[in-house]
């Protein structure tokens, strides 16, 4: 962090500053120029406000050079990291697909639809109990009954389920859930985002509508800053001003995000685009891409889904784009 310094600055407001930095265990390299004097900080400046820096009197501009976060940075942890959920690996080349409904509905529903995506290839269970709904009339899942028919789908097909909290309220009910998912709406609650840190659950983040990559990860290192390192990001579409799809899928959030960070990435056709026809395409050039996953809507009977009905694709639909996805797969990783 470079911290430029106004012109004959305050002699005490400097001792101050300096004597505050220091406290933080930073080394500070001072350069005088002719009419600035230039303060260079050392050291994990993670942890520095750097508006409180930049409010003082005789501060005339600070530059952050190290990203402010650091748990969830590529720097400190070159490695990959590989998220373990009950056997199923995800990231360090591990790839897996998440797929179900985007909300459980009824128990023949959700086990139907998890049988038939199990026998595709999809290794993890989605299903939303708990629903952010644009409209307070719409359909706000089943809750308690939801989470229910999830863990009943679990036990008969083994795979892990991943399910949305809405808020800490509900942690609670979350104990068996394999993986927590954090939705775009609430990427910024920054009191659940804390919670989920003590826990020891993997976590789902999905990027915000209007977030930044580097808010992304803020949100990643609020989870990490408490204990816990489990945090798969997602990239779920962002809001551009093109309508015809339902948000604009960022792909090149991958290779920008596998740069600064280890943690494991994965992409949301069904949201990003609004429209089954677009799920297919983008799936595989998100794998292409270098995804470490996706997270797909599979609904056995779409027109009639109570949510997302639009997006979702059938099984059918899936076995098929799954196929394609795990040849393309192979492809890859033969060709590497
Ligand atoms: C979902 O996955 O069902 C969901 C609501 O996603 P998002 O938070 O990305 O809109
Ligand atoms: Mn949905």
């Amino acid at each position: 962090m470079i911290v430029v310094l106004k012109s004959n600055p305050n002699q005490k407001q400097l001792d101050n500053l300096m004597m505050w930095l220091r406290s933080m265990d930073l080394d500070i390299h001072t350069s005088e120029g002719s009419k600035h004097t230039i303060l260079g900080l050392v050291g994990d400046t993670s942890k520095v406000d750097i508006d409180l820096i930049s409010a003082l009197d005789i501060v005339d501009e600070v530059k952050r050079i190290q990203e402010p976060y650091k748990n969830a940075n590529r720097k400190f942890h070159p490695e990959d990291s590989v998220i373990d959920v009950n056997g199923v690996k995800i990231g360090g080349g591990n790839f897996q697909i998440i797929a179900g409904p985007c909300s459980v509905e009824t128990e023949e529903q959700i086990c139907e639809v998890a049988k038939d995506v199990k026998a595709s290839g999809a290794t993890l269970l989605r299903g939303g109990a708990f629903k952010p709904r644009t409209s307070p009339y719409s359909f706000q899942g089943l809750a308690n009954e939801g989470l229910r028919l999830l863990l009943e789908a679990k036990a008969m097909t083994g795979l892990p389920i991943v399910t949305e909290i809405m808020d800490m309220s509900q942690l609670d009910l979350f104990g068996e859930v394999d993986i927590i998912q954090v939705g775009a709406r609430n990427m910024q609650n920054f009191m659940l985002l804390k919670e989920l840190g003590k826990t020891n659950k993997p976590i789902l983040l999905k990027r915000g509508l209007s977030s930044t990559l580097e808010e992304l990860l803020m949100s990643a290192e609020y989870i990490m800053a408490g204990g816990n390192e489990k945090v798969i990001l997602c990239e779920r579409g962002i809001r551009t001003f093109e309508t015809y799809t339902r948000n604009t899928l960022d792909l090149s959030a991958i290779p920008v995000l596998k740069r600064l960070t280890h943690l494991p990435i994965i992409i949301d056709p069904s949201h990003s685009t609004g429209k089954a026809a677009l799920v297919e395409p983008m799936s595989l050039a998100a794998t292409a891409a270098g995804a470490d996953g996706l997270i797909i809507e599979v609904h056995n009977d779409p027109q009639h889904a109570l949510c997302d009905g639009p997006q979702s694709i059938t099984p059918a639909a899936f076995d098929k784009l799954s196929k394609k996805i795990f040849g393309l797969r192979n492809f890859l990783t033969e060709e590497n």
